[in-house]
C-alpha cells in the first residue's frame, strides 16, 4: 500500500512482561510514547502512584519524573512493580518507581500503577492534530483496497500478538484471561469485517431533475474522529470505532481509558504500518478527552462510557455541532418465561454468565431478572446452585471464572447499591462479599431477591457481579417493567414460544434484543442503545456510515440560461425540487 514519509513521530510500542529484577523486584517494560509529539522539549509528568490494597483502603502519592528532550518517539518507561507494599501501611513505601500503571485489580503480587496526569500537553494534543490531519488527506486518496489490505495486516498482527495482549489486559483490567483473549480474537475480527465493508462501501444515482444532468450521492470520509474509550473492553470498543473510521478514509484520535491506558497503547506495534499520525493515542484522563472533544478540527466523536461522560461530551459537542456517536450505560432485563419450564437450568445457565461475565462490567450485563412465577423457584434455585460453583481468583488463572472488578471506586459503588437494596428489605441467597480475598477489588457473584422495584439496584446501572431476581405474573408485566427504566441498551428473553419471541422483539424498547442466547455480538449487527443509553449506532453497515459525510452532487452537461432566472415575468417554472 501508499506509506506517506513519515514526518511525525509513529504511535509505536512494546509492551512485555521480562522477569522482576532479582534484587529489586522491580519488572520494567518499556513502552515508546503513542501519540504524535515533536519530542523536542524536556516536560515533567507528575504520576499518581495508586497502591489499592483492599476492598477499602486504597494509598496515594504524588510522583514527577521529567521526560528529556529525546528524538521522536517519546519514550516512557512503565513498571511493573512486584508487590512492594509495606506490610503494615499497605502502602507503596516512596521510592523511585520511574513509571506506572494502573492498579492492579486483582490480588496476584503484581501492582500496576499509572497515570499520567495532564499529558499530553496542549502542544502534544495539537502536534498530533495536525499530523493526523496531514495523514488523513492522502489516507483518503488511498484505494479502499489498499486500504483493506492495510486493515487486515492490523488483524493479523493482533492475533499474532494475542497471547502478549490478553496477558496484559488481564494483569491491568482484572477480566480473566480466557475472556482477555477472546476480546484479542473480537478485536481482529471488527479490523477484518470493516476492511471488506469499505471495499464495497457505495454511495447511488438518483434520478436527475432534468435529463441532461446527473445526480449523484457520494459517501465521504468525515476527516478526523475522536475515540474515546472506557476500560471495560480497552481493545474491542477501541476496535469498533478505529476499524470503520479508518475503512471510512478518516484519521483517528483515540483517548484510552485512564484505568487500562496500557491495555491500549500496547496496541500501538499493530497500527505503526500505517501512514505517519494516521492514529494517535493519546494517553490520560478526562481532560485529554475534553480536548479532542472541544478541538474545531476534530469532525466527530465517537465515545464509550458512562451516561454522566456522554451527557457532557454531548453538550460540548453541541456548541460547535461536532458529530457525535455515543455508546452508553444500561440496566439490561432478562425475561424468563413459563414455556422454558423443562430447559430452566439452560435459562439460568445463560442468566448468570450474562450476569457476572467480566465481573458483571459489561455494558448490555444482565442487571435485572423478571422471571415468570410458574417457573420462578426451579429457576432460582437453578440460578443460585449455578453461582455457588463459579470459581472466583485470580484472573491469570484459566480455571477462573470471575475475576476482581478494575478498581476500589468500581467495588465500592457495588456495595453501596447492594447494602442499600438490603437495607429496603432484599435478601442476599449467595455472594455479597469479597469471595474469601482479602485483597483484592474482589465481589463474589451475588444473588439478591425481595429488592423493591424502587431501589437503585433494579434502577441505576450497577456495573458488577450482582443479579437481582423478581417474580412476574407473565409476560406483560415482565415487558411492562423492563420498559420501565430511562435505559436502552439490551433485552434478553428466554422462550420456546414463536409468537412470545416475536412480541418481545417488536416490544422490548433495546438497541439488541438477544432471545435464547445472551449477549452475543456479531461484527455484521449494528450496536447501540435507545433512550439514555446512547446515539447512534457502532457495527455493521450502520456503524460505517456513521463515520461518513452525504453529498449530493448535482451535475448539468448543458451550458445554458434556466427559463426560472431573473428576469421574472415569463418562462417556465423550475423543475421540481430546484
Ligand atoms: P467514563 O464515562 O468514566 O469514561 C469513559 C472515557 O471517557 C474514559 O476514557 C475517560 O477518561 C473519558 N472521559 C472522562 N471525562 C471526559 C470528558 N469530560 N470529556 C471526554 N472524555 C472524558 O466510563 P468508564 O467508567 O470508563 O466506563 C464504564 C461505563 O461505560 C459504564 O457506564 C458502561 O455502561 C459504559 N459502557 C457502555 C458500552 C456501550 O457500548 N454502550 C460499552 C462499555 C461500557
Amino acid at each position: 500500500m501508499a506509506s506517506p514519509a513519515r514526518t511525525a513521530s509513529r504511535a509505536t510500542a512494546t509492551a512485555s512482561s521480562p522477569p522482576p529484577d532479582p534484587v529489586t523486584g522491580v519488572r520494567t517494560v518499556t513502552t515508546q510514547h503513542l501519540y504524535d509529539a515533536t519530542g523536542s522539549e524536556a516536560r515533567t509528568i507528575t504520576m499518581r502512584l495508586v497502591t489499592a490494597s483492599g476492598p477499602d483502603s486504597q494509598c496515594e502519592t504524588s510522583h514527577s519524573f521529567t521526560l528529556e528532550p529525546c528524538p521522536c518517539p517519546l519514550t516512557v518507561n512503565v513498571a511493573l512493580i512486584e508487590d512492594p507494599r509495606d506490610s503494615a501501611t499497605d502502602c507503596l513505601p516512596p521510592g523511585d518507581y520511574l513509571a506506572a500503571a494502573s492498579t492492579t485489580p486483582s490480588d496476584a503480587n503484581t501492582v500496576f500503577v499509572w497515570s499520567l496526569d495532564g499529558t499530553p500537553a496542549p502542544d502534544q494534543h495539537d502536534a498530533a492534530v495536525r499530523a493526523a490531519l496531514r495523514a488523513q488527506r492522502e489516507w483518503a486518496g488511498t484505494p479502499a483496497a489498499e486500504r483493506a489490505e492495510a486493515l487486515h495486516e492490523v488483524a493479523a498482527r493482533m492475533r499474532a500478538r494475542t497471547d502478549e495482549l490478553a496477558e496484559l489486559m488481564t494483569r491491568e483490567g482484572g477480566k480473566p484471561l480466557v475472556e482477555n483473549r477472546d476480546e484479542v480474537g473480537w478485536t481482529a475480527s471488527a479490523f477484518d469485517f470493516y476492511a471488506e465493508l469499505a471495499r464495497s462501501a457505495e454511495g447511488r444515482v438518483i434520478p436527475p431533475v432534468e435529463s441532461s444532468q446527473l445526480a449523484l450521492v457520494l459517501k465521504e470520509p468525515l476527516g478526523l474522529v475522536a475515540c474515546i474509550v472506557p476500560w471495560n473492553y480497552p481493545l474491542l470498543l477501541l476496535a469498533w470505532k478505529l476499524a470503520p473510521v479508518l475503512a471510512a478514509g478518516n484519521a483517528a484520535l483515540c483517548k484510552p481509558s485512564e484505568l487500562t491506558p496500557l491495555s491500549t497503547l500496547a496496541l500501538a506495534p499493530c497500527l505503526d504500518h500505517l501512514p505517519a499520525g494516521l492514529v494517535a493515542l493519546l494517553a490520560g484522563g478526562g481532560d485529554v478527552g475534553e480536548r479532542l472533544v472541544d478541538d474545531e478540527r476534530v469532525d466527530g466523536i465517537a465515545f464509550t462510557g458512562s451516561v454522566a461522560t456522554g451527557t457532557r461530551i454531548a453538550e460540548r459537542a453541541a456548541r460547535r455541532i461536532a458529530r457525535v456517536n455515543l455508546e452508553l450505560g444500561g440496566k439490561d432485563p432478562f425475561i424468563v418465561c413459563a414455556d422454558v419450564a423443562a430447559e430452566i437450568e439452560i435459562a439460568a445457565r445463560g442468566g448468570a454468565w450474562a450476569a457476572f461475565l467480566n465481573a458483571g462490567q459489561v455494558c448490555t450485563s444482565a442487571e435485572r431478572f423478571y422471571v415468570d412465577r410458574a417457573v420462578y423457584d426451579d429457576f432460582l434455585s437453578a440460578f443460585v446452585d449455578h453461582t455457588r460453583g463459579l470459581k472466583v481468583g485470580d484472573p491469570m488463572d484459566p480455571a477462573t471464572d470471575v475475576g476482581p472488578m478494575v478498581s476500589a471506586a468500581q467495588r465500592a459503588k457495588v456495595v453501596r447499591q447492594v447494602e442499600a437494596a438490603v437495607a429496603a428489605g432484599a435478601q442476599v441467597l449467595v455472594g455479597g462479599d469479597g469471595a474469601g480475598h482479602a485483597r483484592g477489588h474482589y465481589f463474589a457473584p451475588t444473588v439478591v431477591t425481595g429488592a423493591p422495584g424502587e431501589t437503585d439496584l433494579l434502577r441505576e446501572e450497577t456495573f458488577g457481579p450482582v443479579a437481582p431476581i423478581v417474580p412476574v405474573a407473565g409476560l406483560d408485566e415482565a415487558i411492562e417493567l423492563a420498559n420501565a427504566s430511562p435505559y436502552g441498551l439490551g433485552a434478553n428473553v428466554y422462550t420456546r414460544d414463536l409468537e412470545t419471541a416475536i412480541r418481545c422483539a417488536r416490544e422490548l424498547r433495546a438497541g439488541t434484543v438477544w432471545i435464547n442466547d445472551p449477549l452475543t455480538d456479531n461484527d455484521a449487527g449494528p450496536f447501540g442503545g435507545m433512550k439514555r443509553s446512547g446515539v447512534g449506532r457502532e457495527l455493521g453497515q450502520e456503524g460505517l456510515d456513521a463515520f461518513q459525510e452525504t453529498k449530493h452532487v448535482h451535475i448539468e452537461t448543458k451550458l445554458e440560461v434556466k427559463d426560472w432566472w431573473y428576469p421574472y415575468g415569463g418562462g417556465d417554472a423550475p423543475p421540481h425540487g430546484a
